[in-house]
């Protein structure tokens, strides 16, 4: 199992479902040069793009505990999910999932929040479960937390265009079906150790989420980064950014105010163990272990 990080007053746990190169880097980086990705190669290969030219990417949540709460943050592809232009995700049926759950003393019943950063596929997934047939929640008990305008804007796409987000029918609709919801600003303090950071571009209203307390604390990223690619070179943008130029800002933005601080950074889309310190690197950013 990885190392959980200890802060003060509360750790984080990966909880991880699957890792893999899903994408081929030229697909997943449409602006990518040549030129850059060959001068990449060699920091960036084997550990971040694999030796079939994919994309190394981990689907994880993290579980934050705290002696008040339990809160989950994103969750994941999920199982029995419908997802025809993803061959990898679609009708995935694993319980690697719950059981890395178990392996931190959980159930389904003890997750109290479920942060969504945004609401992608890979991120929704075990919002809901199939129980007779139908979408229920995952976790019974749980508020799940969303951007407000990041909710509007999906509902109003599934709305209009169902078969183009599948996710948001089975594995966010339900949720709000079951008046599991709390509805945010996506700078929403949630209390003295927990903080939501806006960091949209990659959807509308995407958050990250910082914990702890400064000069203790861990930030865990969600989308708005997906490989260590696009610290050195942040403005490079991903395939399914909702507007690349504004999640290059984000990136700016968050790595500046953390390059100088020891902030652990949980980039969730990074490879096991998917932490580091973000460090100035020429005009870019690069990301160095964290020993513990
Ligand atoms: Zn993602």
């Amino acid at each position: 199992m990885t190392m959980p990080i200890a802060l003060k007053g509360a750790t984080i746990h990966p909880v991880i479902e699957q890792q893999g190169g899903f994408f081929k880097v030229k697909d997943f980086f449409p602006t990518l040069s040549k030129e850059l990705l060959d001068e990449s190669r060699s920091w960036m290969e084997p550990t971040f793009f694999d030796r079939d030219g994919g994309v190394m990417l981990c689907i994880q949540s993290f579980v934050i505990k705290t002696s008040h709460h339990n809160i989950l943050i994103d969750s994941c592809v999920g199982n029995h999910k419908e997802r025809a232009t993803r061959p990898f995700w679609n009708m995935l049926n694993s319980d690697r999932f719950e059981k890395g759950l178990a392996a931190l003393g959980l159930t389904v019943n003890d997750i109290d929040y479920v942060m969504c950063t945004h609401l992608h596929g890979d991120h929704v997934g075990w919002n809901t479960r199939l129980e007779n047939g139908r979408w229920v929640p995952t976790f019974p008990k749980a508020r799940y937390v969303m951007a407000d305008r990041e909710l509007a804007h999906w509902m109003q796409r599934e709305k209009e265009n169902p078969a183009s987000c599948p996710w948001i029918t089975d594995s966010v609709l339900p949720v709000v079906a079951a008046k599991r919801e709390q509805v945010v600003k996506s700078d929403f303090t949630f209390n003295e150790q927990v903080q939501l950071v806006p960091t949209p571009g990659h959807t509308i209203d995407h958050f990250s989420v910082l914990v702890g307390h400064k000069g203790n604390d861990a930030f865990i990223t969600g989308d708005m980064i997906h490989s260590p690619l696009q610290g050195k070179y942040p403005e490079l943008g991903m395939m399914a950014d909702y507007d690349s130029a504004q999640a290059g800002q984000s990136r700016r933005k968050i790595f500046d105010r953390f390059c100088e601080e020891p902030t652990i950074m949980c980039a969730s889309h990074f490879p096991a163990p998917s932490t580091g310190r973000v460090r100035r690197w020429n005009d870019g950013y690069k990301f160095v272990a964290v020993e513990r």
